[in-house]
């Protein structure tokens, strides 16, 4: 590679490492690694996709199908394809769900760039025509898009059900999409405009290994996985001040080069019995204040902790600041940090019960002001808590997502090709060379039900053929249902989505291929392919991005 370049380029300007990719090479060389990342995810995609196994440098194992997890654990050292991981990430921030869909559609936008590219049409008319046809997309996803109200439980449930599809959280997925619901009803607000505003923060998420997760709940209120302080405490309260403490209840360190000269035991007593005091008077202010219980942030000495058991206060230690943050909520009042400052009005108010089983503390605020609900999900180890966990996680933000926008669509691919259908008679109202980058654009929307059809065991080029055909009869809902394989209204049989994330993945996709084929250029201060090793397309994930390293080796 190095040697042809070093012919036609002059290579004064760089220092000696540097190294120059034009023109159709610089593209080839980023369309390339942007493809690899997405034939990554690729068999992931939909209920039938494949899980991957990710082992961290660390030894730590990741069993998931989520495909920004995937992305971003895969440590991918290479600019071009950090860009397509970005793409999943504002996917995954803007909307919870689809990045598998926009980072495949970026993969494929620019595998079809390419073949237009080959056909000597310039760059800039393909990122043209890619870019009316995602504005024409999603105006077509608008179009199309069916509007549902905040209150239609069951249309959210099925939202809900469709983002878990295929992921672990699947197995329990009615009970699960039923809290997700009930959870998002709950800090939902309609704003002055009529529009309705979810406060996710409002809603904690607390994880429990040991009981299946058909036993997961939603509390109102906070729960606290943490053990009293002292064996002697109370740990019930139908009605409780609560005293949120971000200090530690512990002597005052003396500054570390303080020297304390003890000459004789009566000053070693004395010593003690100023520390003793000390810790007497932080708990005399708690106990003045009214406070029946302290969940501290910070440490409580042995000493405090007798003292606090004496006076029948329920004391926590080393509280989560994200715990006391949402207590904060839940109970009201403030968060304390100087106990000398401390006055009744800084207290919350709520009850508190233990769940000796779980060895964990309910916490429900019983003031006017009290929000905030917990949804507690179980399971049986670990893996399978934090995987069910990443899947509410997701179906929460949709269900949120789907709530405040108020527009979904019909999945199983049946969105895609019924806008492919629409961009393509588009098409001919654009003309000239732009028109082939929008038909190469409603090609690469068909990957989905493709890919769907792929992963499910099933022919995907008749598939695709039937679903156009379907469209064709304007059957606008027709989709795959990738269990029977059967074409179906896929609205009907309950795979929905949010409009709000189909627009997304469209418009994420289109800027990262029309980013990576503006450029021609790539300068580089050190060698182009990391490893140089590499061989294989979008290689093992826990390999890193070594495969990368065999783009050199194409040019
Ligand atoms: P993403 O990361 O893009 O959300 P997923 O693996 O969650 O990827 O797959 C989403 C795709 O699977 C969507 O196109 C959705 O319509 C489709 N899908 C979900 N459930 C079904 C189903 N029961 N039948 C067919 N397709 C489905
Ligand atoms: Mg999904």
């Amino acid at each position: 590679m190095s040697q042809r370049m070093q012919q036609g380029q002059p290579m004064i300007i760089m220092g000696e490492d540097a190294q120059r990719v034009k023109d159709r090479d610089a593209q080839e060389y980023n369309i390339q690694a942007a493809r690899a990342v997405a034939e990554a995810v690729r068999s992931t995609l939909g209920p039938k996709g494949m899980d991957k196994m990710l082992v961290d440098s660390m030894g730590d194992v990741t069993i998931t199908n989520d495909g920004v997890t995937i992305l971003q654990e895969m440590d991918i050292d290479n600019p071009t394809a950090e860009m397509i991981v970005e793409v999943a990430e504002t996917q995954e921030d803007e909307a919870g769900d689809g990045t598998t869909t926009a980072v495949a559609i970026a993969g494929e936008l620019l595998k079809n760039a390419e073949d237009l590219l080959d056909q000597e049409i310039h760059p800039t008319a393909v990122i043209k025509g890619f870019h009316l046809a995602s504005q024409e997309a999603r105006a077509a996803v608008d179009e199309i898009a069916d509007s549902v109200e905040p209150d239609d439980t069951e249309l959210l449930q099925k939202v809900a059900e469709t983002s878990m599809t295929g992921k672990s959280s699947e197995l329990n997925k009615e009970l699960l999409a039923q809290l997700i619901v009930e959870t998002v009803e709950a800090v939902t607000v309609e704003a002055d405009d009529g529009s309705y505003v979810v406060d996710l923060a409002n809603a904690n998420i607390e994880t429990q290994t040991g009981r299946s997760t058909a036993e997961s709940e939603l509390l109102n209120g906070a729960v606290v996985d943490k053990d009293p302080v002292h064996d002697d405490m109370p740990t019930s309260f139908d009605e409780a001040n609560i005293l949120l403490l971000n200090e530690p209840i512990e002597v005052e360190e003396a500054d570390v080069d303080t020297q304390v000269n003890i000459e004789s035991p009566d000053q070693l007593q004395q010593f003690l019995d100023q520390e003793e005091q000390q810790l007497k008077q932080k708990v005399e202010q708690i106990v003045d204040a009214g406070a029946d219980v302290v969940f501290c942030q910070k440490g409580i000495d042995d000493l405090a902790q007798h003292y606090l058991a004496k006076e029948g206060i329920l004391a926590v230690r080393r509280a989560k600041k994200s715990d006391i943050a949402f207590l904060r909520d839940v109970v009201g009042g403030n968060v304390v940090s100087d106990l000398d400052s401390l006055s009744s009005s800084d207290l919350g108010y709520g009850s508190v019960s233990r769940d000796d089983e779980d060895e964990l503390f309910y916490v429900e605020g019983l003031g006017e002001e009290a929000h905030g609900v917990t949804l507690l999900l179980r399971g049986s180890t670990d893996h399978v808590v934090d995987e069910i966990e990443r899947g509410v996680e997701d179906a929460l933000d949709v269900v949120s997502t789907t709530v405040s926008d108020g527009r979904v669509v019909a999945g199983g691919g049946a969105i895609e090709v019924e806008v492919a259908r629409r961009l393509r008679s588009y098409a001919g109202s654009v003309g000239g060379r732009e028109q082939l980058a929008v038909e190469a654009f409603a090609d690469a929307l068909e990957l989905v039900p493709r890919v769907l059809a792929e992963n499910a065991g099933l022919d995907s080029i008749d598939t695709l053929v039937r679903l156009r055909e379907a469209h064709e009869d304007d059957e606008v809902r027709t989709g795959l249902n990738v269990f029977s394989g059967d074409l179906e209204d896929t609205f009907e049989a309950g795979v929905v989505e949010p409009a709000h994330a189909k627009e997304q993945a469209l418009a994420s996709a289109t800027e990262a291929a029309n980013l990576v084929l503006k450029i021609d250029d790539i300068i580089a201060a050190g060698d182009l392919s990391t490893s140089g090793d590499g061989d294989e397309e979008g290689g093992a994930p826990a390999g890193g991005m070594g495969g990368m390293g065999g783009m050199g080796g194409a040019m």
